[in-house]
Formats: structure tokens, sequence, C-alpha cells
């Protein structure tokens, strides 16, 4: 599958920052992980560090799958808001879902403390409301998320002007968000489990699995076995093929990042991360080295040919989008992409057992914020392949709402 395309600006930066094999023998492990992006590296992460052996085994050189593409925003809000979510799987799944977030972002916070990656940081986050029509949902929105504790404060139309100084009829602001790379994430996760006896390969394709009562063998595409009582699929976007079921929706999206600013203070209140309501949204952030990153102008098709067509001319949009809210705010593209992504209908990830695969657990963090669900699937399979009992997951099983 084509994932992306154009310069991703973590690619750019960082290149290719450690070496790992391809796999060139037969082995046997307690857990196979397919994929080694942000969901099989933070899968490895977990699974070692409760002393289990794992192997990772991924087609692509480690993170060029859309790990490298990603914005790297790390949000509590699911794409579908709190409110609407309520209506769809109820008030208390909707919460939990929206807890479960909110805690993932301290949880990758802990993780990079943990490991010393130098890739965390904490931002403050603002939510707006793109249209008047919006408001009335939108404030039961933050009544909602008040009342499960979070750190939010409304603000109307007048307190946007004054700390933004661009207009919109109203804004939640939250206390909770980040930022990171999620592809030097990957990879100093993956250098921290190789640490504690993980086996990494890249450049390995599963091709063949059989799936047994006691554990799984699968193939690669060069001939090796590898046998393992617990197989993880990581394999993000890519795992529509293992899935009989039409569940996701792919999409494809754009992101443009800035020269470097080279100006004092950049570049606006707090450098809160920034997003809205409208469908699809428009979302930015200043990053570490004074550059501003905006991503969005989502098309509704996986069509790669067509897609990449439109990278130049996504980027000048999303510029203008961007001046209309900063005018005063030199915007020159440097580096722009495109990525292919996918949203299901509820908002939320496929985590867990597929009936067809047994001893196979997915991790595929889809949506807006796949990074917080990566964290969540790794904790949560983690916990299944310990013989804990996760009632929660039942939210994120295949099949749910049937
Ligand atoms: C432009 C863009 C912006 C985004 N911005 C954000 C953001 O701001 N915040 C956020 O949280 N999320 C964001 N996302 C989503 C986020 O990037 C993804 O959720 C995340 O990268 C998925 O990681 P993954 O490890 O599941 O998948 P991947 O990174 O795609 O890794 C899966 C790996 O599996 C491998 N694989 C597949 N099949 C096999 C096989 N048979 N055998 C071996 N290996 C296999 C692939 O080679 C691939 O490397 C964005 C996505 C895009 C495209």
């Amino acid at each position: 599958m084509d994932l992306h395309a154009g310069y991703p600006y973590s690619l750019v930066r960082y290149g290719l920052p450690f070496n790992y094999p391809r796999l060139d023998h037969n082995l046997q492990t307690d857990v196979l992980i397919a994929g080694g992006g942000i969901s099989g590296a933070l899968a490895a992460y977990y699974l070692t560090a409760a002393g289990i052996p794992v192997v990772v085994a991924d087609s692509r050189t480690i993170g060029l799958g859309s790990t490298c593409a990603s914005t790297s925003l790390l949000q509590y809000e699911i794409d579908v808001p709190l409110v609407k979510l309520s209506r769809k799987i109820g008030e208390k799944n909707a919460a939990t879902a929206y807890q479960l977030c909110y805690r993932s972002i301290t949880e990758l916070e802990d993780i990079c403390k943990k490991i010393e990656a130098p890739f965390f940081d904490r931002r403050d986050s603002l939510y707006l409301a793109s249209y008047k029509k919006d408001l009335e949902w939108f404030k039961q929105e933050y009544t909602m998320r008040k009342s499960l504790g979070f750190d939010v404060t409304y603000w109307d139309e007048v307190t946007v002007k004054e700390k933004m100084g661009f207009d919109a009829p109203g804004a939640i602001y939250s206390g909770m968000a980040a930022q990171t790379d999620s592809y030097m994430l990957t990879h100093l996760l993956h250098q921290h489990s190789l640490k504690n006896g993980a086996r990494v390969y890249d450049r390995t394709t599963i091709t063949d699995i059989a799936h047994k009562r006691n554990g799984i063998t699968a193939q690669t595409s060069e001939g090796y076995m590898i046998k393992a009582k617990y197989l993880v699929m990581a394999t993000g976007y890519e795992a529509s093929q293992y899935i009989r079921e039409p569940l996701l929706q792919l999409r494809s999206t754009y992101a443009t990042v800035s020269e470097h600013l080279d100006i004092e203070s950049c570049c606006w209140y707090n450098n809160c991360l920034i997003w809205e309501t409208r469908d699809p949204y428009l979302y930015m952030r200043p990053t570490k080295d004074k550059r501003i990153l905006i991503g969005g102008r989502d098309e509704e098709y996986y069509n790669p040919s067509r897609r990449d067509k439109l990278i130049s001319k996504k980027g000048r949009e999303l510029k203008k989008d961007f001046n209309k809210k900063f005018p005063h705010i030199r915007f020159i593209p440097e580096f722009q992409w495109t990525g292919t992504f996918i949203s299901t209908e509820d908002g939320l990830p496929f985590i867990g057992n597929y009936p067809a695969m047994p001893r196979t657990y997915f991790a595929l963090g889809f949506g807006g914020n796949g990074i917080t669900f990566s964290q969540i699937a790794a904790e949560m399979i983690t916990e299944i392949i310990l013989g804990k009992k996760n009632p929660v997951q039942k939210m994120f099983a295949f099949g749910r709402g049937k």
C-alpha cells in the first residue's frame, strides 16, 4: 500500500538514525509483532517491560510506514466529540474512551522519561468552534468534559479574539495535550527494547500465518519461519487485508511545514495546538525548531496518483487557511507531504482479537489521534497476554455495536 508521498518533515529532519537487520534465519519467541511503527514499538516496549520475549518484523525500513508522515500532535480528543460519541456508544463508554486517551498523554510522557527520549513537549490545546451553529453542542461538549474532571476552560468569541487575535464563535482550551515526533519516538522505543532483549528486524515481510490453538507460525517473504505463542498485528492501515468486513474508510490528508522562523517570540498564545470542529479540520502547531506545521484539507479517497498530484495545491491552501488566522506571520512553506489515513465510524481504534485468527491481537490505532490509541492498544494487549481481564477492551473490539 502506498502510505505517503512528498517530504514528511520528520524523515527529512532525522533521516535514518539507526539500522536494523533483515531476518535471515528461523526463530522462536513468545510474541511476534508484525509491524514496527509507533504501534509495534509501543507494544514491544510494554511486552519487554513485562518480561515477555518479543520479535518485531517490519516489511519496510523501521518507521517508514505512516509513522514518519505523522504530524505528531498528542491529544486526548477523539475525532468524534464526546457529546456525539455518547450518542453513539452511550455516555459511560464515551467517557471511558476519553478518560483513557486523557491518561494516555501522561503515560506517553512517563515512557519518554523512562527511555530518555527528548521527544515529548507538553502543550495546551485549543479546539475552535468553526461555525456559530456548532455552539449548542460545543457548549455541552465543554460541560461534559468539565464534569469528567478534565482541565478545560470555555472561551467565548471575545476571549478568542483577545488571546488569539482571530475570530471564532467559541473555543475549548485544554490544559492536557502534547507534541512528539512519532518517528524518532519509534526508533528510541526500539533501541530501548533491544537493550531489554527484544529482537527487531526490518525489510522482513510476514506473508503467511498459520494459526493454531497453542500458537502461530509465520513465514517471511524470504522463506524463514517464526514460531510464537502470540501474534500482535501492528501493521497499521495495511491491516485491512486481514479483515474481511469493510470496517475501514481510507482517506488522504495533507501537511506542510514552514521555513524556520527567525524571530524571537514565535508564535501565538502559549504555542498551543490548534484544531477545529469543521470536517475535515485544519490543525496546526509550532515545532520545537520554530517552524509552523499545518495539516488538514483531507480528501475522501485513497488513490495515490490523484492524492499525490494535489500536494502543491493543498500546501498553498493550507498556507491560505493559516494566514486567515495569522496574517502577520510570514509562513513560507518548505516541505509538504501527503499520507493515507483511516477513520472509523465511531472514531475509536480496533484493539484485540479477530475471531478468525486465534492467538492474534490487533493494535490498530486509527483516526486523527492514532498515537494515543497505539499506546492504549500496546498496554491493553500486554495485559491480555498476561492473562488479565480488561472489560473496557470490548469497546474497541471487532464487531462492536452489532
Ligand atoms: C499526515 C498524517 C498526519 C498524522 N498526524 C497525526 C497526529 O498529529 N497525531 C496522531 O496521533 N496521529 C497522527 N496520524 C496518525 C498516525 O501517524 C498513525 O496512527 C500512526 O503512525 C500509525 O502507526 P502504526 O505503527 O500503527 O502504523 P505504521 O507506522 O504504518 O506501521 C505499520 C508497519 O507495519 C508494517 N507491515 C505491514 N504489513 C506487514 C507485514 N505483512 N509484515 C511485516 N510488516 C508489515 C509496515 O511496513 C509498517 O511499517 C497522522 C497520520 C498521517 C498520515
